[in-house]
């Protein structure tokens, strides 16, 4: 077995075409607008050459939104010709201003080659998983102040037409301190079932649409927004239920490994909100260097091999006391996500030099947990 096998082999790749957006709603995590930088086209086509050589098997196209840049066409047709699927597009709906501009975009990106049909990709633990397609707009009253529920009706409308159904498209609604709240307004024009799992979907003409909830988290320029509004956890309870579910942080290795391009092209291997604040999490940039360099260097990196097979709440055990000695009443903090913990570990100096020693010294464990994780690259004799 070569001792040199890579464990970080992303197998998604979450790609920001744009930084850009028409749109400036008070919630965007990653602070958009009508501003920002895009990937060009020939640093797109590499990408996915290369990307497709690394083993890279889903596209999530996201920005900014993603078609304020004619280049989102060119990286779904680059994606397809190098074996990967794009399954995830992410849009305001911005486009659907009348019936045939939502139409025109939703051809061009079918024409690109972007389908609902379902392929079967490779997980950890040897496992397989037959993956369709989610095409999901934003909806709250956030995005409302910038685009009506009229022009999302109409990319909808344009999508079953392109598509052939409303299979595979979905409406993400993220929500402050109650659901119900949020969901109030929009009930008044939407009809909406709710099943007996507490999934909820939109009762439309031509077919159900799911829609997912999520709350909103205090990132980026959300944070403008009073802290009390949102839904928050305790990070003792956070904590408590991270030991419950799988092992690892960073991309989640318990489905497949990531690696987020950003429309600057920085490169990150997660796709958390807060990863612009954690230098630490930088893994390189695909203007400046081939997606093979960043790839190689990360799996080079002690601290990222550890982060891949540990979750917050095991690296937090790691660094745990400085972090109660450093911050008083840390555990009692409401926070709106587990990635916040992760921040705080990773951007206080003292503490993540504690953490980057214990790296180096598990690094052999973790290489052999590796090999239980990926046994189809690292077959048993
Ligand atoms: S939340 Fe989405 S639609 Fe709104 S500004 Fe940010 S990227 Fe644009
Ligand atoms: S916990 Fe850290 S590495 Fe994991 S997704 Fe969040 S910010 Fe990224």
């Amino acid at each position: 077995m070569p001792e040199d096998v890579k464990f970080y082999r992303p197998a998604t790749m979450m790609l920001d075409v744009t930084e850009r957006c028409p749109n400036e709603c008070g919630h965007c995590g990653y602070e958009c607008g009508p501003y920002g930088k895009s990937l060009g086209k020939p640093v797109i086509t590499e990408l996915m050459k290369d990307a497709g050589e690394e083993g890279i098997q889903l596209l999530a196209i996201s920005g900014g939104d993603p078609f304020c840049s004619r280049n989102v066409y060119h990286a779904v047709r680059e994606a397809k010709s190098n074996g990967i699927k794009t399954y995830s597009i992410m849009t305001s709906g911005f486009f659907g201003k009348t019936k045939s501009s939502a139409r025109r975009v939703l051809k061009r990106l079918k024409e690109a080659g972007y389908s609902t049909e379902k392929v079967e990709v490779r997980k950890a633990f040897g496992k397989t998983n037959k993956v369709g397609a989610h095409f999901q707009l934003s909806i709250d009253d956030f995005h409302k102040e910038f685009v009506s529920y009229e022009s999302v009706f109409n990319v909808i409308d344009a999508y079953c037409d392109t598509f052939g159904s409303t299979e595979g498209l979905a409406i993400d609604f993220s929500y402050l301190k109650n659901k119900s709240e949020g969901m109030g307004k929009m009930l008044t024009k939407i009809p909406v079932r709710e099943n007996e799992r507490g999934r909820y979907f939109f009762q439309f003409s031509r077919g159900e649409i799911e829609l997912i909830f999520s709350p909103m988290v205090y990132a980026g320029r959300a944070r403008k927004i009073d802290k009390s509004e949102f839904k928050t956890w305790p990070v003792r309870k956070v904590l408590k239920d991270c030991r419950k579910k799988m092992p690892s942080c960073i991309g989640s290795i318990s489905d497949h490994n990531i690696i987020t391009i950003r429309g600057d092209g920085s490169a990150y291997p997660c796709c958390s909100l807060f990863y612009k604040e954690i230098p630490r999490l930088k893994l390189g940039n695909v203007n400046e260097e081939s997606l093979h360099e960043i790839i190689e260097r990360a799996n080079g990196d002690p601290l990222l091999n550890f982060m891949m097979v540990k979750n917050t709440a095991l690296i937090f055990n790691k660094v745990g006391k400085t972090m109660l000695e450093r911050y008083e009443g840390y555990l009692d903090r409401g926070i709106t996500h587990d990635c916040e913990i992760c921040k705080d570990v990773l951007t206080d100096e003292t503490v993540l030099a504690e953490l980057e020693g214990k790296a180096v010294k598990r690094l052999p464990k973790v290489k052999k947990w590796q090999k239980e994780i990926y046994p189809d690259i690292y077959p048993t004799a």
